[in-house]
């Protein structure tokens, strides 16, 4: 039996060789804590530091921005909680307010909510169209004087739309407001560079490009008050305490490293594979619809919805004809809940709750996409009960 075709990139990726290579020699020979002060700790000591040097060439950063994390809803909590409560630490008579969209990773809403029940922040929904675009217009007038902190996604993980994060963040900066952007889905497709992004902070996780669970990283402006969510040994300059995961370091700097070798050719190739596949469900699948924007979106995401069908249901037909792919966010994965995302671009529930995502790496060839097309009609008319 072949091995099923793995449509689910937005979940996690497999770990690619190079990486598991590049830091197999830091969990066995080179296992040293980089605190320690012989060979062993030197030697951790300094792949940590080349590490952290290849992830701030990838951001556009100084080494002395790159906050290593567990993944990336560490990497978000480190930027909402850090920086909100980083700036009332600095200033006590600064406002307290916060601005994302509801459309962000629950890693960020959820953040946003503690910070808003536990210290007395209010928070501000940016609210998104159709499309899932946040309208700019719209983000400058939920900002107020004072304003603490803007968080708004680059990528969308359900719907894959690409924000206008630069623009934001100009809007964002005129307020005297810092502006995070969680990029987790973005890596790998989209240059992460900070500074033509223009933002204070920026998220990213190891395991959607091809290092393991368990490794993220956040940028953060040097200057910018932090405050720790960790405390502990002080390592990571003291913004977040815990022995450093060197080899996990290693594996994201890696794979950002490989990431980012023809990650233009490979972003235009992805895209125009994508297109094909879309208008050809469409085709196969009439009344289907694409969700999120049409143009603005992840080369590597498609979703639709399926009316009169059940995503779930979807999917179990889609893996019986040898393809997997995922009803919604893969970290609300098992709840029976309706996409929060679908909600807020306006989907009422019942349609929201025929949803499927099809995401993939750059490794996926556009001929395996095109070969989905047809399955994915007959899993949709199976599912209506109208084949056999
Ligand atoms: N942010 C976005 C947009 C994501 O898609 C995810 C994971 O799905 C996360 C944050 C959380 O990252 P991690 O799984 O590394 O904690």
């Amino acid at each position: 039996m072949t091995a099923p075709l793995y449509l689910d990139a937005a979940a996690t990726s497999a770990v690619r060789r190079e990486v598991l290579e590049a830091m197999w020699p830091y969990l066995t020979g080179d296992f040293g804590n980089p605190s320690s002060h012989h060979g062993y700790g030197e030697s951790a000591a300094r792949a940590l530091a080349d590490a952290r040097a290849t992830v701030a060439a990838w951001l556009g950063c100084r080494a002395s921005e790159v906050v290593f994390t567990s993944g990336g809803t560490e990497a978000d909590n480190l930027a909402l909680k850090g920086i909100a409560l980083g700036a009332v630490a600095a200033d006590p008579d600064r406002g307290r307010h916060i601005v994302t969209t509801p459309i962000e990773h629950e890693a960020v809403l959820a953040s946003v909510d503690y910070l808003v029940r536990r210290h007395g922040f209010e928070a501000t929904m940016v609210p998104v169209g159709r499309d899932g675009l946040v309208d700019p217009a719209d983000f400058s007038a939920a900002l107020r004087p004072g304003t603490t902190l803007a968080s708004v996604m680059l990528a969308n993980n359900e719907v894959g739309t690409v924000q206008p994060v630069a623009e934001l963040a100009r809007i964002a900066h005129d307020n005297g407001t810092p502006l995070h952007t969680d990029a987790v889905q973005a890596a790998g497709w989209l240059p992460l560079d900070v500074r033509a992004l223009g933002v204070d902070a920026l998220s990213v996780s190891g395991h959607k490009l091809g290092a393991p669970k368990g490794i993220g990283a956040l940028f953060v402006r040097s200057r910018l008050p932090l405050e720790p969510v960790l405390h502990g040994g002080g390592q990571e300059r003291g913004r977040r305490s815990g022995t450093e995961n060197v080899a996990g370091a290693v594996a994201l700097a890696t794979a950002a490293r490989l990431s980012m070798a023809g990650q233009e050719r490979a972003a235009a190739a992805a895209a125009a594979a994508r297109d094909a596949f879309i208008a050809a469900v469409l085709t196969e699948a009439p009344d289907a619809q694409l969700t999120g924007h049409p143009a603005a979106r992840l080369p590597g995401t498609a979703s639709f919805v399926f009316p009169g069908t059940n995503g779930e249901a979807v999917l179990l037909e889609l893996e019986r004809r040898g393809i997997v792919s995922s009803s919604g966010s893969a970290c609300a994965a098992g709840s029976e809940e309706a996409s929060h995302v679908l909600l807020a671009l306006g989907y009422d529930e019942e349609l929201a709750r025929t949803a499927v995502r099809f995401s993939w790496g750059s490794e996926v060839t556009a001929g395996q996409l095109a070969a989905v097309a047809p399955a994915v009609g007959e899993a949709v008319r199976t599912v209506r009960g109208l084949a056999g």
